[in-house]
């Protein structure tokens, strides 16, 4: 039988001190014989306006030392199904975006190979791109649940084509998603042109506005996604910034009239049943989080990730 690894209790080591891994997981140095590894990409050069969500990871990680290892709300206990630790950050070149796209890729490569599945830490949202791309040459084309105020379908951003505005256009066109099995959940905000979600709704995606899921409860929503999105390869890429700034006010291009935390929950819990292939918790900004508050909400989504892998 398996010894699956288990988070450092708070009875063991304070929960203040010890190294910072996710969730007090071991580190390790391979993916190989991992299910689920956690992974950071402290990276930023993709972002539009404030920067900061390269130390995500760190801040992640630091707030997710409280994170215990049972969901009391819907009883998963995934470390004791699953192999799980900390793989550590992938090692990008911040002087150089292109470079950078390819050393993410080719992290990610090996983490497929060895048949783990990832969670990652952003990191902005341009870092999706080159782990979709690793993911195909696995699975193919996938479904995608994607949270966010913004679709990031830009063609391009100041003449870049590749930013964090940007990476699921890239994504389309490059065959790395079945736009009939993207959902995209809490668009919002002022726009370039009235029609700007229609480039979506054009592929197939089903875009859900954050006005129309004001005020009540996401479950039923998730029953009409899981059935869109069947049986085949989901992928989970939740920015912080689909909820609302007066949860998560640690970020780079806030929107007001989010969604909530419950509304979040409601939506990674209702994932499961879906074949979960990997996730991304994308956008946080420590230099605008000084409570800490959206790192730690970021922990837990990315826990509840965990919830859904198995
Ligand atoms: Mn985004
Ligand atoms: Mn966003």
């Amino acid at each position: 039988m398996t010894e699956f690894n288990q988070p450092m209790g708070g009875n063991i080591m304070p929960r203040f001190a010890g190294p910072a891994t996710m969730m007090r997981l071991p580190a390790t140095s391979t993916p190989e014989n991992h299910d689920v590894c956690f992974i950071g990409v402290p990276f930023d050069i993709g972002t539009s306006h404030r920067s900061g969500a390269r130390t995500g990871p760190r801040q992640i990680r630091a707030e997710s030392s409280l994170l215990r290892p049972y969901n009391m709300a819907t009883g998963a206990a995934p470390f004791e199904n699953l192999q799980v630790a900390d793989l550590g950050d992938v090692p990008i070149n911040t002087f150089n975006l292109s470079a950078s796209i390819d050393i993410i890729q080719n992290f990610y490569a090996a983490v497929v190979d060895a048949n783990c599945i990832p969670l990652t830490m952003g990191g902005d949202h341009t870092i999706v791109l080159p782990i979709l791309r690793a993911l195909h040459k696995r699975h193919g084309p996938v479904g995608l649940v994607h949270i966010d105020a913004h679709s990031d379908v830009n063609d391009h951003m100041f003449g870049e084509p590749i930013t964090h505005g940007t990476p699921f256009r890239r994504a389309m066109e490059e065959g790395l998603l079945d736009g009939q099995r993207v959902a995209q959940i809490g668009l919002r905000g002022t726009g370039y042109a009235a029609d700007d979600f229609d480039w979506c709704t054009n592929q197939g995606f089903r875009v859900v506005q954050a006005h129309d899921c004001w005020h009540k409860s996401l479950t039923p929503l998730m029953e009409e996604v899981r059935q869109q999105l069947g049986e085949g390869p989901v992928y989970i890429s939740f920015d912080i910034d689909g909820l609302d700034p007066a949860f998560a006010p640690g970020t780079g291009t806030p929107e007001v009239g989010g969604l909530t935390t419950a509304q979040g929950l409601e939506i990674i819990r209702g994932c499961k049943g879906l074949d979960i292939i990997g996730g991304d918790l994308v956008e946080v900004s420590p230099p605008y989080d000084p409570s800490g508050n959206t790192a730690l909400l970021g922990a837990n989504l990315l826990y509840e990730m965990l919830c859904v892998c198995y």
